[in-house]
């Protein structure tokens, strides 16, 4: 599978993949997931938000086991993220026909389209879509850089963009949705673990911090003059940085304008965007105001105006309790310890587990690298990860 998949949308030059929704790439990805369907002797769909569907068992029986994950991937992407979970998927389904095992429920496997977003800028598009998170209005919205549409994109790609929407019926015939990921992050290399289990994702979101002050001379401007909005935001980084460390959570100044943007102008405005996440709800507010605050005093010193704007945020999600109790149970049942761990990524289960009990399974990734050409995962934890996602799949469709 992975050789098949492996020149998909692969940029030779930067050794990433490239596989945005609705382009040749995801054509190619899609064909082969479709091909993996047909050749297992399983039942191939396409939802009405274009997400993929193979099916063992009826579609309409309900209570069925879903697992997948995405094939699309971010600009020069790595070869992980996404795609672990639908081979793995396909591989466990093959693992268990080894084992023998009869179902007793239906089990489908799924790639949800535009997981990713690098296209359209919003995440998670097919899975939102099908749980109503996204309004058929602000989907049709959605445009890429060339101002090309999701609905003509859809279209040009062969797909009926006329039927997106809330898709209740489909997500209620799923008892339990589990999604295998490639880490992205090193807690299972610091734990020493192949496989773990995921607790929650993050709470999350996106703040714009405007610092005004003076733009003058940068040579004739006395030091003590100068009202230099960029101290203030060097002041800001450092202080979300120091704000991160104390709560164990994380802070990221990774955006900026600056105006005039002039090599001999002391700026009058300064734009950064801070992303923050944390394990929890409180601590990320202790973090966010503890930046806004230090920004604040570092102003005032300064002489510079600082305004904060909330762009986005999306609070944390709990995977079901009773689903991830239930894995942990599976995978431990010779005594071994499986770790349950949190994660700053969204993901498709993220989106689902509104409407559906879901739970994730992550694979060790060595170096912690994601959404990169150097995102890795060693050959024997891939293999840890099919067998322990046939493990769960058994416990949970074969009773
Ligand atoms: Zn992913």
């Amino acid at each position: 599978m992975w050789r098949e998949l492996a020149p998909i949308g692969r940029n030779a030059g930067s050794g990433g993949y490239r596989r945005y929704a609705w382009t040749a790439a995801d054509a190619d990805c899609r064909e082969w997931f479709k091909a993996q369907a047909l050749s297992r002797g399983l039942t191939y769909e396409t939802d009405r938000n274009g997400n993929q569907w193979a099916w063992l068992g009826d579609p309409l029986a309900g209570d069925a086991v879903v697992t997948g994950s995405h094939l699309d991937s971010v600009p020069d992407g790595g070869a992980f993220d996404g795609p672990l979970g639908v081979v793995s998927s396909f591989a466990a389904l093959d693992e268990l026909r080894r084992r023998g095992v009869e179902f007793s429920r239906p089990l489908a496997i799924s790639n949800f389209g535009d997981e990713e977003g690098a296209r359209f800028g919003l995440a998670c598009v097919g899975s939102r879509l099908a749980a109503g998170q996204l309004t058929v209005d602000k989907a049709h919205q959605l445009r890429d850089g060339d101002g090309i549409s999701l609905p003509q994109a859809m279209e040009k790609a062969g797909y009926d963009p006329g039927t997106i929407g809330a898709d209740p019926e489909r997500l209620a015939r799923i008892g339990a949705f589990v999604e295998l990921h490639v880490e992205q992050g090193r807690a299972l290399d610091l734990s020493g673990d192949a496989v773990g289990i995921a607790s929650a994702i993050w709470p999350h979101g996106r703040w714009r911090y405007d610092f005004h002050g003076e733009a003058n001379h940068a040579g004739t401007t006395r030091l003590v003059d100068r009202r230099d909005p960029m101290l203030t935001y060097a002041g800001t980084v450092l202080a979300a940085r120091r704000e991160a460390e104390l709560a164990g959570a994380v802070a990221t100044f990774g955006k900026i304008s600056v105006e005039p943007n002039g090599v001999n102008a002391i700026p009058s405005l300064v734009r950064g965007w801070l992303d923050s996440r944390a394990a929890d709800q409180a601590t990320l507010d202790t973090v966010i105001a503890g930046i806004e605050q230090a920004a604040k005093e570092r102003g005032e010193r300064d002489g510079v105006d600082v305004r904060v704007t909330r762009e986005s945020f999306t609070p944390v999600v709990e995977f079901e309790h009773a689903l991830r109790d239930e894995l942990a149970k599976i995978l431990g049942k010779d005594g071994a310890d499986v770790p349950v761990l949190g994660t700053g990524a969204g993901h498709d289960a993220g989106i689902l587990s509104s409407s559906v009990p879901t739970a994730m399974l992550f694979v060790r990734n060595p170096t912690g690298v994601s959404h990169s050409p150097a995102e890795t995962a060693g050959e024997d934890d891939c293999v840890a990860g099919v067998g322990a996602l046939a493990d769960v799949l058994e416990g949970l469709a074969c009773r």
